[in-house]
């Protein structure tokens, strides 16, 4: 097959015309010859559109930058940025928080990014106690056999009253203000002033009454270490002076001639000979929180924190007895499982837990025939623990049940495996 030119195909497209009788569509022909400056006239246009076309798409994909696309879809002026910012400073620092917030996607999707979400005005949920806060077993548990397997689980340590120290570390961790966590540990509370300057006598570990101002006393608590997250030691040492002053307002201590001791079991951790050169933050602490203390009804509150509530923290009334507090009330605290150490797991055969037991006359019921952890508070612990056994049967405290297996807290499950 001959291989023709363009032109050549050109000239038999005309002939074919000729033929059909329709050569006149070529409307630039003139007396039947096509003129040679149609196909360069052609090949220009051609050539003319796809610069068009290129130059119409390459519009299109070079968008504008999201934030003015946002402008956009927000219903305002996509302009340049000169323009931009000059409404940018002509809005009230409100306006402009609300403009980042009404940004929408991108904003939230950030948020998700970050390791931990830090909502600017945090709103704590209330949670009212109820039946359903309760945990553990529910029924009496007979034992049948020495080999019987029980598995129990004890979360957190210490009373669970008021503010829990690992919840408070999350809490600091995760951006929150000393002022914030301090409100959700405790209820109803408004916050005032005090001396720090105030004299206070303090029973020091080596027996001696020392007499200190409120701040020396409170630079040298040693309740928790220097590189505990900083907002979290000034609710620390916000509720410290708290409780201090409430010790003196009770007279807790008056009759023994001090004001306030040097056990963290009785009143708060205190050493006269801790090195306060080298607790720097708690120092810092100290200082910038001078004076602030949680009142109710003006009162300096009785301030009650521990190292872990567990994940619910208690009435005051269901652990000491005492009369309720209304800044006293237990919740559920989601804050500070996280914390290492908050679940201790104990796993052991019945003639095995025997053996414990029987290790102190307060829980010894020789050979062991029921255990009974249904009374509890409503924040799960365990309130009392009825033993039975061939010796016969015992009601004790939880705490006493609790130190009998080695553990820190009375807020005790267990589940049986036969
Ligand atoms: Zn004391
Ligand atoms: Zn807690």
């Amino acid at each position: 097959m001959t291989r023709l030119g363009f032109w050549d195909f050109f000239e038999s497209l005309k002939e074919r015309a000729e033929f059909w009788d329709v050569s006149n569509i070529f409307s630039l022909r003139v007396k039947g010859r096509i003129p040679r400056w149609l196909l360069p006239a052609c090949i220009a246009c051609v050539i003319g559109l796809v610069i068009i076309v290129a130059a119409v798409v390459s519009t299109r994909s070079d968008s504008p930058p999201k934030n003015e696309v946002k402008n956009i879809l927000n219903g305002q002026k996509a302009s340049g940025g000169t323009d931009k910012e000059k409404q940018e400073k002509g809005k009230s620092p409100e306006e402009k928080d609300s403009a980042k917030k009404d940004d929408g996607t991108d904003e939230d999707l950030q948020s998700l990014e970050k390791d931990e979400y830090v909502p600017e005005n945090p709103v704590f949920p209330s949670f009212p106690l109820t039946a359903a806060a309760r945990t553990g077993e529910r029924t009496p548990t007979r034992i049948t056999s020495p080999s019987m397997k029980l598995i129990f689980k004890c979360y957190g340590r210490a009373h669970g009253v008021g503010m829990c120290m690992d919840g408070v570390s999350a809490l600091a961790r995760s951006g929150y203000s000393a002022t914030q966590i301090l409100s959700f540990y405790y209820s109803n509370i408004s916050f005032g002033t005090c001396d720090e300057y105030q004299k206070i006598r303090v029973k020091g570990r080596n027996g001696k009454i020392l007499t200190l101002s409120l701040r020396e006393y409170l630079y040298r608590l040693t309740e928790e270490p220097d590189s505990f997250p900083y907002e979290g030691l000034k609710a620390l040492y916000i509720a410290a002076r708290t409780y201090t002053l409430s010790c003196i307002r009770r007279g807790k201590h008056s009759r023994d001639g001090f004001d306030i001791c040097s056990s963290g079991g009785c009143c708060q951790a205190f050493d006269e000979n801790k090195n306060i050169s080298k607790f720097p933050m708690s120092i810092r602490a100290v200082n910038e929180t001078a004076g602030q203390i949680m009142l109710y009804e003006g009162e300096p509150i009785i301030a009650a924190y521990c190292g872990s509530c567990g994940g619910h923290t208690e009435n005051n009334e269901d652990i000491w007895g005492s009369r309720p507090m209304p800044y006293l009330r237990g919740k559920p605290d989601p804050y500070c499982s996280s914390s290492p150490g908050f679940v201790k797991t104990l796993e052991i055969n019945a003639a095995q837990l025997e053996s414990k037991l029987s290790s102190s006359p307060a829980t010894n019921v020789g050979r062991l025939k029921l255990i009974d952890l249904t009374d509890r508070t409503p924040g799960g612990r365990v309130r009392t623990a009825r033993l039975g056994g061939s010796l016969g049967e015992k009601t004790v405290k939880g705490s006493v049940f609790a130190k009998a297996l080695g553990f820190r807290s009375t807020k005790i499950e267990y589940t049986i495996i036969e």
